[in-house]
């Protein structure tokens, strides 16, 4: 069975062998499906049952002598011909340096090796020698797509088919320019890979798989690529995810528009914290390392991907492996330097257990209750506008508050602070409360507030 599949072994001059090319010539395509590579076995009587022919087909791709993918297809797919197959892939991938064909060929190609996207009229003009009817193209592009080679990359806009657009990381030339992050907020770097022990280099084929593999998840146009780096649009959480190689890490930032109108702002930042914490995508993105180097990289299979941060002392990448305790905060301890460093990377990915940042989360709102129960009990009504003035509160909501006819001190204390913490956001810090008290030289209440923040 292995020698009729082999389209690609050398033809010999031993008779035996005649009857063997006919039946290659005849009956073995380069590309054939499930059932047509059963009918073919049945009928030489070499099939026994399907878990064999499977063990077989399975057998062979390890060899090399064939291709058997079987996310290809209603059943898989063989390629028996993997020479053939190669140099089809090269043609894709490998842009030539001298394109002949129309100005539209010649553009297409200027836009691959500045953005790692090709169109399907480009890849058309590539293989145009190999003379595929359109099931062959179809089937090699889904090849292409399973290994993680190029994706399709879905346009909103045009989804009668028109002209449909890949994305192939590999083309990418080393010289285009980085992004303009200027006016984001931009996160702390989270690294994802090996130990230098158990993995010392990703190669850059890893990282391409893993970039299209990425795509698939945050399937949008918006995606950009430059050398070793790419960021994708995150639709529905506002943010940009920046995937980077270094080295043998994979580098992630997030970052989203800064915007002035403070409303608007905070609501973008509320979305993209709770995008983080709740959908995890450097999770996401560690799975599919994870998956993409168990099955590229065989003899590495199962060894253990961790996170990483920068430490500040030493600037190297030490691993996240203990598990958090309260205690802790950021803190973290340098593997190589031995120092102790505050990660602002931790806080940003919300790295440390789920469990402890939600009562951490709880903690921090119940000691924040205490503190305005006990300035709206004990602060002077009298003191109510200097109070908003100092907390930056609008004259509109200062007077708004103070000329309330239902409602008494308490409640009117309680809505000053209540309105900086609306307007403050994840900034609102107990600290410019405190401040603000003994700028009014209430110090006795000041200091009753910290105490309650320490205790
Ligand atoms: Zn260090």
């Amino acid at each position: 069975m292995a020698t009729i599949l082999n389209k690609s072994l050398p033809t010999n001059n031993q008779p035996a062998s005649s009857i063997m090319n006919q039946i290659r010539h005849s009956q073995v395509h380069n590309i054939m499906t499930m059932q047509q590579v059963v009918t073919l076995s049945q009928q030489y009587g070499l099939y026994e049952n399907h878990d064999e022919l499977i063990a077989m087909l399975m057998y062979l791709h390890d060899l090399g002598e064939v291709i058997y993918c079987d996310k290809v297809g209603d059943d898989g797919i063989i390629i028996t011909n993997v020479d053939w197959l190669l140099s089809i892939f090269r043609s894709i991938i490998q842009l030539q340096d001298f394109v002949q064909g129309s100005a539209q060929i010649k553009r297409d190609y200027d836009i691959a090796s500045q953005t790692g996207k090709l169109s399907r009229s480009y890849i058309d003009h590539a293989i145009y020698k190999f003379n595929l009817d359109d099931n062959s193209k179809q089937t090699i592009l889904a090849l292409m797509h399973a290994y993680d080679i190029l994706c399709s990359i879905t346009n909103e806009k045009n989804d009668n088919g028109e002209e449909c657009q890949y994305f192939v990381p590999y083309l990418l030339r080393y010289d285009v320019k980085p992004f303009d992050l200027s006016k984001y907020h931009q996160s702390d770097w989270l690294y994802i890979g090996y130990e230098h022990t158990d993995i010392p280099y990703l190669p850059d084929g890893i990282y391409y798989c893993l970039l299209s593999s990425c795509l698939k998840e945050w399937n949008n146009t918006d995606v950009e690529l430059y050398y070793q780096c790419a960021k994708y649009y995150l639709a529905n959480d506002n943010h940009y995810l920046v995937v980077r190689k270094e080295e043998s890490h994979i580098g992630l930032q997030y970052c989203y528009q800064e915007i002035n109108e403070l409303k608007r702002s905070q609501s973008i930042i509320d979305k993209v914290k709770n995008s983080i914490f709740v959908k995890r995508p450097h999770e996401i993105v560690k799975n599919k390392l994870i998956s993409t180097v168990n099955d590229r990289m065989v003899k590495f299979k199962g060894a253990d991907c961790r996170y990483f941060v920068k430490c500040s002392e030493c600037n190297t990448q030490t691993s996240i492996t203990e598990e958090y305790k309260e205690g802790d905060q950021n803190w973290i301890r340098c593997k190589h330097c031995k120092m102790e460093f505050a990660s602002q990377s931790l806080n940003d990915w919300v790295i440390y257990n789920e469990k402890f940042w939600i009562e951490k989360k709880i903690y921090a709102e119940d000691k924040e209750r205490a503190c305005f129960d006990l300035i709206a009990a004990k602060l002077n009504g009298t003191h109510i506008v200097r109070f908003g003035v100092l907390l930056k509160l609008t004259d509109t909501k200062i007077n708004e508050i103070k000329s309330s006819q239902d409602e008494g001190r308490y409640d009117k204390v309680h809505n000053v602070l209540k309105s900086w913490k609306d307007k403050a956001g994840m900034n609102a810090k107990i600290s410019a409360v405190v401040e603000a008290l003994r700028k009014m030289e209430i110090n006795a209440l000041a200091d009753e507030v910290e105490k309650k923040m320490t205790e």
